[in-house]
């Protein structure tokens, strides 16, 4: 589903990835790893191209993500991102923050983008808040309005970029749940997150990134039972 071959990634002069190799299969999920700055954010947002590759092939369900042609709305349609900010309109109603892409985008019908819209309510729980404002919800709702928004447009993977690090304690677990349920239906799903309960739990296999490079990568079980690289180790025991 997602193919990282060779990718670099500069920023001016600064090298922010270096030979970045993943494959990610689909229905797979992979919980991205790694101490603040080492280029997480922007391996996950050159998937959908909110960040250019400088090098290297990547390839998105057989589409050429690095090559200028590709058609971004094309593939960006396939790919749900839910960021650490919920990125909610504020002005507009819940039920409308989750229509206006497929109304707009796939050009699907107000009658039915209210009902999938109200189907992925319901399914992350908060159904009964379809006419709120967002400013009239907890952190952990509007956290789950972004995935229902997300997941209303039917992509084919989800992109997670620290979902729960902006929340009140009392508020992760809720919108963790919402992500194992959608990773046992199936969904192919990268999360960047230092929820190490989740990736041990939920993860099929864990990258572990170290100064733009994925320095690691193995079952959870394993890495975290048994870390091979010296920076692992220490980014883990820190963790303690
Ligand atoms: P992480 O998500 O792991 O914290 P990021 O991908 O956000 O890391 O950032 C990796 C590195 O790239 C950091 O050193 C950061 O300062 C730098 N960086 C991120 N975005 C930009 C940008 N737009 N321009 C220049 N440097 C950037
Ligand atoms: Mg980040």
């Amino acid at each position: 589903m997602i193919t990282f071959h060779e990718v670099d990634k500069f920023y001016g002069d600064f090298q922010v990835l270096t030979g970045i190799n993943l494959h990610v299969e689909s229905g797979e999920v992979v919980v991205v790893l790694g101490p603040s700055g080492s280029g997480k954010s922007t391996m996950l947002r050159c998937i959908n191209r909110l960040e250019e590759t400088s090098s290297g092939q990547l390839t998105v369900n057989g589409v050429r993500v690095d090559e200028r042609k590709t058609d971004l709305n094309k593939l960006r349609r396939n790919i749900g991102m839910v960021f650490q900010h919920f990125n909610l309109y504020p002005h507009k109603k819940v039920i409308d923050n989750i229509t206006l892409a497929p109304i707009k985008a796939l050009g699907v019908s107000k009658a039915e983008a209210h009902q999938t819209a109200m189907h992925y309510l319901e399914k992350v729980g908060i159904a009964d808040k379809a006419q709120s404002y967002p400013s009239q919800l907890s952190g952990g709702q509007q956290q789950r309005v972004a995935i229902a928004r997300g997941l209303a447009m039917k992509p084919q993977i989800m992109l997670f970029d620290e979902p729960t690090s902006a929340l009140d304690p009392e508020m992760v677990g809720e919108v963790l749940d919402v992500m194992k349920a959608l990773a046992l239906e199936g969904m192919t799903m990268v999360v960047v997150t230092h929820e190490m309960g989740f990736a041990r739990e939920v993860a099929d296999r864990v990258v572990f990134m170290d100064q733009g490079k994925i320095v690691e990568e193995a079952p959870p079980e394993q890495f975290f039972s048994n870390p091979q690289e010296e920076r692992a180790k220490l980014f883990l025991s820190r963790l303690l």
